[in-house]
């Protein structure tokens, strides 16, 4: 059960009992030997249990400093997010060498949240592991005039991530439920239909093979506040500051109802949402990385086997 917070706000409670697994859960069949086996028992329940929406849960409920199914402190987060990295770069390693001999696997990777709440950081630190050669990234912005003149997801399928790549979109095709809705870029009726049409889409990429993992990031308001003034005080952070962040940061009720809601109706079997904490940057990072991990192993890729005669090549080479 993720810990209290120190400060516990009078409205906000433990994330529910539904939302956890039990202790005993394990990884997957598939999964490959671990080389940091001490560590990972540090997570009670796996990241992909712990983390996984459950439709109907109260998002208000979710306390954004806790580490879900995490039973260690963080310095042994940051000891297995380290211990991660030739994993995680192996797995990416097996699915690119899939697509480059006419596998059709690919992995997408979907990040939202609001400003500060560590899109960057999971893209540099847990997407950062990886030989960047197999990574296809991808932020989504106000759409551009180019943009505006197609349908809403002209651009998301253009950015898609080709067989043997792992796609990292920065900000999604859920804006058009999540800013479209609170900013009212759209009427109503039009931006419901969205919910059926992003499920659908998402099930047409996920049949083409793209495994898609969603990962919703949920940073407190006292912290991305103290975030926000950082911004502000640090000179090589005033890049980073947008004045229309404060804009955002009034309109949090609205977009706790378009979260809820978009995590309650886009949330499949084939494209899960995992809602992630992020108030502590280094739990955000681990359970990313983990996500991930569980994805691309889920793959149980093997090398692709030789397509030549390797005694033959090896004699070649020698004789050379
Ligand atoms: P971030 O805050 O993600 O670090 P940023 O401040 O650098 O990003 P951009 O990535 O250029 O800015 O754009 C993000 C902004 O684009 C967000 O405010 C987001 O709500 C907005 N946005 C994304 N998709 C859409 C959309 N379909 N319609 C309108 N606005 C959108």
């Amino acid at each position: 059960m993720a810990k209290k917070p120190e400060k516990a706000k009078p409205e906000k409670a433990k994330r529910p009992e539904k939302a956890q697994r039990p202790d005993s859960a394990k990884q997957p069949e598939n999964a490959k030997p671990d080389k940091a086996a001490k560590p990972d028992t540090l997570w009670k329940t796996p990241a992909d249990e712990a983390l996984r929406w459950v439709r109907g849960t109260d998002l208000s409920t979710l306390d954004e400093t806790s580490t879900p199914g995490w039973a260690g402190k963080r310095a042994d987060g940051e000891a297995l997010l380290a211990a991660r990295a030739p994993q995680l770069a192996e797995l990416q390693e097996r699915l690119f060498a899939h697509g480059r001999t006419g596998g059709d696997r690919s992995v997408l990777l979907v990040l939202q949240g609001l400003d500060t709440s560590g899109k960057g950081g999971i893209v540099r630190h847990a997407v950062g592991m990886v030989d960047p050669q197999g990574v296809q990234h991808r932020g989504f912005g106000v759409p551009t005039e180019e943009e505006r003149e197609h349908d809403y997801l002209w651009r998301v399928r253009n950015a898609l991530p080709r067989p043997g790549y792992l796609g990292v979109f920065d900000r999604s095709h859920h804006e058009q439920v999540l800013v479209v809705r609170v900013d009212r870029l759209e009427p109503v009726r039009t931006w419901r239909k969205h919910f059926r049409e992003l499920n659908d889409f998402e099930a047409e990429v996920a049949a083409s093979g793209t495994l898609i993992v969603k990962v919703a990031l949920f940073v407190s308001p006292d912290e991305q506040k103290k975030r926000l003034a950082e911004r502000l005080d640090r000179p090589d952070k005033h890049w980073k500051y947008n004045p229309s962040d404060i804009d955002v940061r009034e309109k949090l009720p609205q977009y706790l109802a378009a979260y809820q809601e978009m995590l309650d109706r886009t949330s499949t079997p084939v494209a899960p949402w995992y809602a992630v904490p992020a108030d502590r940057k280094w739990y955000a990072r681990l359970a990313v990385t983990e996500l991930l991990t569980g994805a691309l192993r889920s793959l149980d890729l093997d090398w692709p086997p030789a397509t030549f005669d390797i005694e033959a090549e090896k004699a070649r080479l020698a004789a050379s």
